[in-house]
């Protein structure tokens, strides 16, 4: 599943960060991530996939906060910004496709809790 492994990275990367932290990071209690309406990352399938990939980590039984990111996008016909909430969707204002996508297709850890 492309969540689990989304997870498996994530967790990977905090744990190596973790480990060369002074002093040393015992337990990561909570990660909030930001996810980009855009990024087609299904937030049910992470939400499944986060305790299997922490198990057995520093991570292990931590908290996941997810905040969306809105999906945004210049308008070439326009000559604005809109609102965007699917590749799939049309510039709202003036129903074309010719614009491109300038937020909402990240996803980055914005912040850790630990102990
Ligand atoms: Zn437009």
């Amino acid at each position: 599943m492309h969540e689990l492994n989304i997870c498996l990275s994530l967790i990977r990367l905090l744990e190596q960060n973790a480990l060369q932290a002074t002093p040393p990071v015992q337990r990561i209690k909570t990660v909030w991530l930001e996810i980009g309406q855009l990024a087609g990352i299904d937030l049910e399938a992470i939400r499944f996939s986060f305790p299997i990939a922490t198990a057995n980590t520093l991570a292990e039984d931590a908290a996941l906060e997810i905040k969306i990111e809105a999906g945004k996008a210049f308008c070439h016909h326009c000559q604005k910004d809109v609102i965007i909430d699917s590749l799939l969707a049309p510039c709202v204002i003036c129903g074309q496709y010719d614009y491109t996508i300038t937020q909402g297709k990240s996803l980055r850890i914005i912040n850790i809790e630990v102990i």
